[in-house]
């Protein structure tokens, strides 16, 4: 049984890092990947998560702390 937990916990620790990685990566360092224009705060959702545009309309959504020097902060 004890290994089924530790598997489970390994997966679940797998699947954060790599979407982790994922949102580092269309984040950018705060500019778009997709147009080089820097991600402009868009919406905060309930549970923290930040919507970003850029100046063409392109968006992701940020829910780990990883855009830290640019979010505001809105709900303290
Ligand atoms: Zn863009």
């Amino acid at each position: 049984m004890q290994w089924l937990i530790i598997f489970v916990i390994v997966c679940l620790i797998g699947s954060m890092i790599s979407d982790r990685r994922k949102e580092r990566k269309q984040w950018n360092k705060g500019i778009c990947p997709y147009c080089g224009k820097e991600w402009i705060l868009y919406d905060v959702d309930s549970s923290g998560g930040r919507m970003y545009r850029c100046e063409n309309w392109h968006y992701c959504s940020i829910t780990h702390n990883i855009d830290k020097k640019k979010s505001v902060k809105k709900n303290m």
